[in-house]
């Protein structure tokens, strides 16, 4: 297990479309699965996609439950070829990126989601998800599509975001 490199905006490989997984699931994913798991507590955060280390395949980890100040639980979660294959309701609520480092916008999501995954098994699931682990899945799943959460703000939003985002890298190099 290694912990990987978190690309950041506007790293072009963020945009790249993943490619689905082929079954069954091989040693490299079960190995890319562990690496991502890894990255994930360590930064810490509470999702990551294969896309934000550079790998464009359809995986992502997520564990909303865990909190490392507090030590608690793990509880996680792998979503291989994840299709959310219905949505319902529609909720704005803040979100942040691992790839976006200190910004952090309100984003509109579905309510509750329908998704189907793979698990590291091969065998098909189907479940339903509400409140924050649906919009956890829907934004990690993003990813997987070349997409970032300020694609969802207004044009004149996301120009600023945008700004305000290249003056930071700037006064950090
Ligand atoms: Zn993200």
């Amino acid at each position: 297990m290694t912990i990987r490199d978190i690309l950041t905006f506007p790293n072009k490989k963020l945009r790249e479309v993943a490619s689905e997984v082929s079954l069954p699931i091989s040693s490299d994913i079960h190995a890319l699965i562990e690496d991502l798991a890894q990255t994930m507590y360590a930064a810490p955060g509470v999702g990551l996609a294969a896309t934000q280390i550079g790998v464009a395949k359809r995986v992502a980890v997520t564990d909303i439950a865990w909190r490392k100040e507090e030590d608690s639980e793990r509880e996680l979660h792998v979503w291989i070829n994840p299709e959310i294959i219905a949505r319902s309701g529609s909720e704005k609520g803040e979100e942040g990126c691992l790839s976006l480092p200190k910004v952090y916008e309100n984003v509109q999501r579905a309510t509750s989601i329908k998704v189907r995954w793979v698990d590291l098994e091969g065998q098909s699931h189907e479940s339903h998800f509400e409140g924050f682990q649906a919009v956890a899945l829907q934004h990690e799943f993003d990813h997987l599509d070349g997409k970032i959460f300020i694609d969802h703000l207004s044009v004149l939003k996301r120009k600023m975001v945008v700004r305000r985002i290249k003056k930071m890298q700037e006064d950090e190099s």
